[in-house]
């Protein structure tokens, strides 16, 4: 994923990049090699991460639909994981920190905000109350490819949905995660793999004018880390790190329970730190970057080199052959929890901060490559092993963007206010 000076779920601007350009080696196709007894994994050819279906986001037990969504090309693949909207009904509360009960709309008597997420194939809107009650939503196919005018004018349409339903007065702002980088100062998406033709669009300022109303830009891995400050895993610490393991791997960091932009936005690209000096080729120019070796992207493609004698279309489908027992294809996740666990004592290291929370949708093999990924961790870093540092699964699944999102504008607002004692 990306992130916004900016996916800012991201799903990394580089999400999707194509190894088949990659330059073959000198060595000649294509022939994988792999080697147990080796830290690295390298892919060299013409394998391809680009088409790989990824595993969806996890979904709270809950809300795990029964069946999966029509038009998806990815959700078809994914079957029965298939990323799924939780009902309008569902509540995330704070004092829960969990999805829980039912409530439908307010009436329209409390103040709500407005969250969207153009992630995936879908584009998603949901009214919040300031608890982080959804009071309603909708979710719309959509292409994210047919440019900015036809794109903007679905956005709008999302949120006047929305709005239309309840009390258009106490709306009190609109926040977009975007899977690319943006400048927050000017509401530009400055590059989006998931959004070609964005760059240097003034996609802010184009959907207020729409609107009239207030919007609010951030990269979509930094508006899920923010809603699981808000109202899921991270509700008791001020500081956390969120990993998002997809297509790509994101990150966004909350430090004072706030987004860290840093000084370009692009803070928390933790999907190129270098795991393996000369692992895989990224599209960053980098090798051995994370998001190579333990994305569900490169689940998959470790997973069709291993030649299991069947065909791997996704990480999901790694996954089903660790859980029958085949002894390489947890070694796939035992791989991809040392190059977490690698990472994750850098961060450690590096912020000191309480707690890292992964999500995405390998989340599922955790009982795979959360040992390793652990162990790993607790060598590497003695922050951890001295501390009660945690890192834990997130708990909103695919709706902590769309949350984050709505409570950027409660934020903006609670900033503004005067402190009183
Ligand atoms: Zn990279």
């Amino acid at each position: 994923m990306q992130k916004t000076a900016s996916h800012r779920i991201r799903t990394t601007p580089l999400a999707g990049h194509n190894l088949a350009r990659e330059k073959p080696t000198s060595q000649g196709p294509e022939k994988p090699i792999i080697s147990r007894h080796s830290p690295l994994l390298f892919i060299r050819g013409t394998e391809s991460f680009a088409d790989t279906p990824i595993f969806p986001a996890p979904i709270h037990p809950r809300h795990r639909p029964t069946a999966t969504r029509g038009a998806n090309p990815v959700n078809q693949t994914l079957k029965s994981w298939a990323l799924e909207t939780p009902p309008a009904e569902t509540v995330y509360s704070r004092s829960s920190a969990r999805p829980s009960a039912i409530c439908y709309h307010s009436g329209g008597m409390e103040p709500y905000s407005i969250g969207v997420d153009l992630g995936g194939t879908n584009l998603r809107a949901a009214a919040v109350d300031e608890k982080g009650k959804v009071l309603e939503r909708v979710s719309v196919p959509a292409n994210f490819h047919a440019g900015p005018i036809h794109v903007v004018s679905e956005i709008v349409g999302a949120i006047a949905k929305v709005r239309d339903r309840l009390d258009p007065v106490l709306l009190r702002g609109v926040g977009i995660g975007v899977p690319g980088f943006i400048d927050i100062d000017t509401g530009v998406i400055i590059g989006s793999s998931n959004l070609p033709g964005f760059n240097d669009f003034p996609v802010r300022d184009e959907i207020q004018k729409h609107l009239g109303i207030p919007i609010i830009l951030e990269n979509d891995a930094n508006a899920a880390a923010l809603g699981e400050k808000w109202i899921g895993a991270g509700q008791n610490v001020k500081d956390l790190i969120l990993l998002t393991l997809g297509t790509g791997i994101g990150g966004g960091v909350i430090t004072d329970g706030k987004i860290l932009h840093g000084s370009h936005g692009m803070a928390g690209e933790f999907g190129h730190m270098t795991v393996f000096p000369d692992g895989n080729p990224c599209g960053c120019g980098n090798n051995g970057c994370l998001e190579k070796h333990a994305s569900a992207t490169a689940i998959a493609a470790m997973g069709r080199m291993m030649h299991f004698g069947q065909e791997i279309n996704s990480a999901e489908d790694v996954y089903n052959l660790a859980l029958a027992g085949n002894e390489r294809a947890r070694w796939v996740f035992e791989y991809m929890g040392r190059a977490l666990g690698i990472a994750l004592a850098s961060l450690i290291n590096a912020f000191n901060f309480p707690l890292y929370l992964l999500t995405g949708g390998p989340l599922p093999a955790w009982d795979f490559f959360a040992p390793p990924m652990l162990a790993e961790v607790r060598k590497r870093s003695f922050t951890f092993a001295r501390t009660a540092t945690r890192i834990e699964k997130a708990l909103l699944g695919g709706d902590a963007g769309l949350l984050g999102a709505a409570y950027l504008p409660f934020q903006q607002t609670m900033a503004r206010e005067p402190v009183t004692h």
